[in-house]
């Protein structure tokens, strides 16, 4: 298995909680990626409703 954000292998010792990522910092970075895109969508979204 491989951290979906810094294509790093994860090992057996890495921390359950943090999968599929490797860890903490991973994990919130793939989330603000996925939020960024939200708001782009929904600025979007608001401004062409405007
Ligand atoms: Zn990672």
């Amino acid at each position: 298995m491989k951290c979906p954000s810094c294509k790093e292998e994860i090992s057996e010792s890495t921390d359950k909680k943090f999968r599929p990522f490797c860890s903490e910092r991973c994990r919130s970075l793939d989330l603000s990626d996925w939020f960024n895109e939200r708001n782009v969508i929904s600025s979007n979204l608001s401004h062409s409703e405007d």
